[in-house]
């Protein structure tokens, strides 16, 4: 039996890593991962005593993270680092959301002080430590008798419509993904019965959503999940070919409900053959991207040197060239790599690296007119073609492409560079059997845009 959720006293927890290490090895787990809210502080204490005791202890976190346009849900996301430590530039990241989280409850305080209130941080810290939120401070303000209830704390003075309401601090969930993948961690979408959807096809779409932006693994295995939950997780980590994953979440003393191990009501028992699949999953990616030269590379030419997306300003020229290796079938684990480090950002992109290449294929209708014009040209459904002048985008991230007149492999050589792909890439179809020499024209005053959106 293993049980690859559970929580110490450096997060919400109330055994010390070296109490819940020792209950591990009592109930006779063959594997326990610690996977506190966004510290590996527990984990980092743990793992000396675990090698010492011969537990085989995995390396976990639970980052809390929010839904764009969403101000209400929190999404827990678990990071699995099977094969080797995480990187120093991850720690680092999660040093930022802990010091982000204390910034915004410090600013929470100082707007409570100043409508009279007695209350400082450390006392609401001693209470939450890493992973203090509001709650803590409804239940000081409850203990202190400036509120009689949780409600009434929020309604005053924590909640959105309260006057000293501060908006709360968190990743948003791709992104988050999108640095644990980057870090070689296995990202896993934790008790997705807590999103809390009524109708399985709308949390469906959800998780699918998630597996899209680079979503790997699902905790099918969780102390709140009933049978019939767990049967229809296994069937969404089929369908979204997510590995599977589980654990009981415990916390000690604060949910005596649940066991370490055996979940709420003995209702998980899960064999170690789920934790060797994660490792063999994982095992498909590079062990160490930054050291593979190619990754490197095509990292360089879609993200800045703060990993974030390039958009409108990658480095096309350069990827032209990378393209060309994609085919090339011992490089197939970087195409592999850089295609999940891109998954979030497939709306900005027409087309990945791929080991077996696609085309881009733009749908041009033309007026047989001397010289033939343009009617409309399409990428998947959306029209490039603008011809309204009025509405000027004075924003960089457009661009727009002008012709007084162009041949098909003028337009092609252009949408290549302006997309960022090789030219044998761009297929333009055309309604017309016109010769490849044959001159165009725009409609007067039209251009070509991206469209509104992205593609997908
Ligand atoms: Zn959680
Ligand atoms: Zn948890």
């Amino acid at each position: 039996m293993i049980d690859l959720h559970s929580h110490t006293n450096e997060s919400d927890g109330t055994f010390t890593p070296e109490e819940l290490v020792n209950l591990a090895m009592e109930r006779k787990l063959d594997a326990l991962a610690i996977s506190d809210h966004d510290t590996f502080a527990g984990f980092d204490q743990a793992l000396p005593i675990a090698q010492a005791g011969g537990l085989d202890l995995v390396c976990g976190v639970e980052l809390s993270t929010r839904i764009k346009g969403s101000k209400l849900r929190t999404v827990h996301l678990l990071a699995y680092f099977l094969h080797q430590p995480p990187p120093p530039d991850f720690r680092e990241w999660l040093g930022e959301l802990i010091t982000g989280r204390r910034d915004r409850n410090q600013r929470l305080i100082t707007s409570l002080q100043e409508q009279g209130l007695d209350i400082t941080l450390p006392e609401v810290e001693r209470m939450g430590r890493t992973l203090t939120g509001r709650p803590h401070f409804a239940r000081i303000l409850i203990d202190k008798g400036y509120v009689s209830s949780f409600d009434e704390a929020f309604r005053r003075y924590l909640g959105e419509s309260a006057p000293s309401y501060v908006e709360r601090f968190a990743p948003y969930v791709p992104e988050a993904i999108h640095r644990v993948n980057l870090a070689g961690g296995l990202p896993v979408i934790a008790h997705p019965i807590r999103l809390g959807y009524r109708d399985a096809a709308e949390e469906e779409k959800f998780i699918g959503e998630l597996r899209d932006a680079g979503l790997r693994g699902i905790e099918v295995f969780h102390s709140d999940h009933r049978q019939a939950d767990m049967e229809r997780y296994a069937g969404l980590a089929r369908k979204f070919n997510l590995a599977v994953t589980g654990g009981s979440d415990f916390h000690g003393t604060v949910k005596p409900q649940i066991s370490l191990g055996t979940g709420c009501n003995e209702n998980l028992n899960i064999p170690k053959s789920i934790l060797d699949n994660l490792r063999a999953e994982l095992a498909q990616l590079p062990l160490d991207p930054a050291m593979h030269l190619l990754n490197g590379m095509f990292f360089e030419a879609y993200f800045n040197k703060a990993g974030e997306f390039r958009g409108r300003k990658l480095k096309g020229r350069y990827l032209d060239r990378l393209f060309k290796l994609q085919t090339v079938k011992k490089f197939a684990p970087s195409i592999d790599f850089i295609r999940k480090a891109l998954q979030p950002y497939k709306i900005h992109l027409p087309i990945l690296p791929s080991a077996t290449p696609g085309s881009v294929e733009f749908v041009m209708t033309v007026r047989r007119s001397d010289p033939p014009r343009v009617k409309s040209l399409k990428l998947r459904g959306r029209e490039l073609l603008t011809t309204d002048e009025e509405e000027e985008d004075f924003s960089t991230d457009v661009w727009k492409l002008s012709f007084v007149k162009f041949t098909i492999e003028r337009l092609t050589r252009r949408l290549a560079e302006a997309w960022s792909i090789p030219p044998e890439q761009v297929k333009i179809l055309c309604d017309q059997k016109l010769d490849r020499k044959t001159e165009f024209r725009l409609p007067k005053g039209g251009s070509i845009t991206w469209p509104e959106g992205g593609i997908s």
